[in-house]
């Protein structure tokens, strides 16, 4: 783009995360580990430290009540309890106490008294051979997090919904429980230090339509509060200062993006079928119960991957089996008759629960997560599968299970799965007794027993999101090997081929939840490859919609030959781009 050079403008460039353009006020959010130094302080400074300190209390107690008051109102009183567990950390005497007696007899800075009164604290906690009294040293580090901000001035990621003035969030990085709880009308966009395009964090803030870029390495410490940026979402720019010639320029892009939305509403009613009469049936994957407008919107005919453990996080304690029973069957009868997959918990990961301690793990994506963990945990893993049970009384649900590598793990769950409904039929409940049942694709192992899984199952779904990482031994989270985690690897390709021959033979059908579903450059591998749903966020299904009715099956298939025998992942890529913009080309103008 001309203009990007000038004076005073800057541009930083990292991984485009989640699609659109922003400008406005940044706002930096501070680091959870950030240290203070130690200053001196002569005795006519002290009143004015104790006045910080006793300031910096009061805010922390406003907001904690505010938080309370909205958990209250958004998921209920008791997950509001853990901020009373802050408020009395925060009122307690001996800590104030503690950092009163630093701060004036020491004669140190308010904060560094308040670091150090924290770590006693902690110090202690930790001796204490009483796992529960360990377990509140999080919530002693938090609320000492959160008076520390307000010292230093900085927000920290659970204010963020507390912001009057709309803005761009710029951190270190954001986790997925806090991006899953974003409210669009006050965050324009954000953009992080760390990450990738496949962390749950990406993944949600396309979902919520949310622009960000991701992998900016430093950008958190080269921005202060209050700068002016643009950020585009879709090519991975954060521009600083933009010139009036870059804003320009952006205006134009932003204006052909809404010529765009308007030819994709018109296809929406329309079924996704190549120009060579080829059907696919194209499904949206969708984090929380309140995604379904999103998914009507899209064009999408249902829902190919829901992601449950959304419902799990930020909270005390699991959802009980009613309330999740309330919140599959609101989609499902919001979709009907249109097919809703609901994927049962894939705890781990990026993704953890507040309210249970898997202890610390070496590698998380490897370790006690998905399948593996709800196996363990029947207690959870029963909860939920009545609960998806009961849901599916209309005829519209689906079910299926994430991260499995083995064919016991199905034979367990299903057995699970059996003794559930034999419950619910002696309770009187009705379900769908011919309910189909799934399994996830996304390890090595189960596309090599893919045959034998197809056996147990009704349906595939292959989740490239791991399949790519488990494959190539390619961290998706770390922005270091984002150049190595390649979809179009000839690796990839033969597994979903694999994938999809076994399905085929066993007579199932075989979808795609992964993100290959849902980049416009890579669809035409997966449809040469003879998938028959693709899933993908309701941002983007319309797009995938667009480019499919524009395809035809034969060229895709002819790409697929080609790319099955060649060697280089970037050629493949390459040739895919090609095919995807001759047939569409209205859908790359946003690339710069
Ligand atoms: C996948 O791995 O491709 C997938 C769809 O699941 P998730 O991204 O939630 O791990
Ligand atoms: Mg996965």
């Amino acid at each position: 783009m001309a203009g990007l050079a000038k004076t005073g403008e800057k541009v930083l460039r990292g991984i485009p995360a989640s699609g659109g353009v922003c400008r406005g006020k940044v706002l930096v959010l501070g680091s959870r580990e950030q240290k203070v130094a130690r200053l001196e302080m002569t005795e006519a400074d002290v009143p004015g430290q104790v006045a910080r300190f006793e300031q910096a209390l009061v805010q922390s107690r406003q907001q904690l009540l505010e938080l309370q008051e909205q958990i209250r109102a958004r998921v209920g009183a008791k997950d509001a309890d853990i901020f009373t567990a802050h408020l009395l950390i925060l009122e307690d005497p001996l800590l104030v106490d503690e950092v009163m007696k630093l701060i004036t007899e020491e004669k140190v800075n308010a904060e560094y008294a308040l670091q150090t009164a924290i770590e006693k604290y902690v110090n202690a906690l930790e001796q204490i051979n009483d796992e529960l009294l360990r377990e509140r040293t999080a919530d002693l580090r938090d609320v000492g997090d959160r008076i520390l901000n307000n010292l230093l001035g900085c927000v920290d990621e659970h204010q963020l919904n507390l912001l009057t003035e709309p803005s761009i969030v710029i951190s270190h990085d954001l986790t997925p429980s806090t991006t899953a709880l974003l409210d669009k009308t006050k965050i324009l966009g954000f953009a992080t230090d760390v990450g990738s395009r496949t962390s749950h964090t990406a993944i949600l803030a396309r979902s919520l339509q949310i622009p960000a870029v991701v992998a900016l390495k430093t950008v958190s410490q080269e921005l202060a509060t209050g700068q002016q940026v643009l950020l585009d979402g879709y090519n991975g720019l954060l521009i600083i200062n933009p010139s009036d010639q870059t804003l320009f320029e952006y205006g134009h892009l932003v204006r052909r993006q809404v010529t765009l939305q308007e030819k994709l509403r018109s296809i929406k009613d329309q079924p996704a079928v190549t120009l060579d009469g080829s059907r696919v049936l194209l499904s949206a994957n969708i984090e929380q119960p309140s995604d379904v407008e999103a998914v009507k919107t899209s064009g999408a005919e249902g829902v190919g991957l829901f992601r449950t453990e959304f419902i799990y996080l930020n909270r005390e304690s699991a959802p009980a089996e009613e309330e999740q029973y309330q919140a599959y069957l609101s989609v499902a009868e919001a979709l009907h008759p249109a097919p809703v997959i609901i994927r049962t918990l894939d705890l781990g990961g990026d993704k953890f629960l507040t309210h249970v301690n898997v202890g610390p793990e070496t590698s998380s994506f490897y370790g006690w997560r998905a399948i593996r963990f709800c196996l363990h945990r029947r207690d959870i893993f029963r909860t939920q599968i009545r609960a998806i049970l009961r849901a599916s009384s209309r005829g519209n649900v689906k079910l299926m299970y994430p991260m499995v590598s083995d064919t016991r793990e199905i034979e367990e769950a299903n057995a699970l799965l059996a003794e559930c409904k034999q419950e619910l039929r002696a309770e009187g409940r009705p379900f769908d007794d011919s309910m189909q049942i799934g399994a996830m694709i996304e390890v090595p192992s189960a596309v090599l027993i893919a045959d034998a899984l197809a056996r147990r199952v009704q349906f595939f779904s292959i989740g490239t999101n791991d399949l790519i990482q488990y494959t190539l031994a390619v961290d998706r989270m770390n922005e270091h090997v984002a150049h190595l985690y390649q979809p179009t690897h000839p690796a990839i390709l033969k597994l979903i081929q694999e994938t999809v021959a076994a399905a085929h033979r066993q007579g199932i059908w075989v979808g795609v939840c992964g993100e290959m579903a849902g980049d416009p450059v890579l669809v035409p591998l997966l449809l040469g490859l003879g998938v028959d749903e693709l899933s993908a966020a309701p941002s983007v299904a319309a797009q995938i919609k667009f480019l499919i009715r524009r395809l035809k099956m034969s060229e895709a298939r002819d790409l697929v030959a080609f790319a099955l025998q060649c060697e280089d992942a970037r050629e493949i890529l390459e040739r895919s781009r090609q095919l995807a913009r001759s047939a569409a080309p209205s859908l790359f103008e946003t690339e710069l």
